[in-house]
């Protein structure tokens, strides 16, 4: 039955979690990056990158669009699968709020469509893309409250400790 997924917050790294499905802050090429990016393709092995090649091939021949998500394989990771979607970079000038909450509810309809239960998030957007923590940590609390899911819990997984207390405030605070 599709409710609202349970949040619980872990600090540390994304790759060691053992959930259904793991989020990658990718960037649009799908082909590799820093950050979580870099991670996930170092610890997950090359089986990652050959998936998304092969997206690159068909459907996603000029990229995944930003707020957009897909699936592959996690490899060697102790996930089932990664669920790659494109944050949009930070802008002072241009609200793009609406393509970080679309990250979280298109990993989420993807996640639930693969039969994940469990699904772990970064702070998508708020590396190398720019996005102010404590706002990066309002979008995705508010809007895997307010998203009906079959996914049971939404781990968001914080790589420091200034990330976790973000986190930590918005859940706690309402
Ligand atoms: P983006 O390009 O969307 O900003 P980044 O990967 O640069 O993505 O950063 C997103 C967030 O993920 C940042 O808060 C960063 O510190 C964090 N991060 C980096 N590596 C990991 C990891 N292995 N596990 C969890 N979070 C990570």
């Amino acid at each position: 039955m599709a409710h609202s997924p349970k949040i619980t917050l872990v600090p540390g790294d994304i790759t060691e979690q053992h959930v259904d499905a793991i989020v990658n802050a990718a960037n649009s090429s799908l082909l590799g990056g820093g950050g979580v990016d870099g991670a996930i393709h170092r610890r997950g092995g090359p089986e990652i990158l050959a998936e998304c090649r092969a997206l690159r091939a068909g459907h996603y021949g000029g990229g995944l669009p930003t707020g957009r998500a897909v699936a592959t394989t996690a490899g060697r990771l102790p996930a089932r699968w990664v669920v790659h979607t494109v944050g949009p970079v930070w802008s002072r000038d241009e609200d793009r709020s609406e393509l970080l909450a679309s990250c979280y509810r298109e990993s989420l309809r993807i996640a639930a469509e693969l039969g994940a239960r469990t699904v772990a998030f970064p702070a998508v957007s708020a590396g190398v893309y720019g996005w102010p923590m404590e706002d990066a940590a309002r979008i995705a609390v508010e809007t895997v409250r307010s998203t009906q899911s079959a996914v049971e819990e939404v781990r968001f997984v914080l790589f420091d400790e200034r990330a976790y207390q973000a986190f930590a405030e918005r859940v706690h605070s309402s």
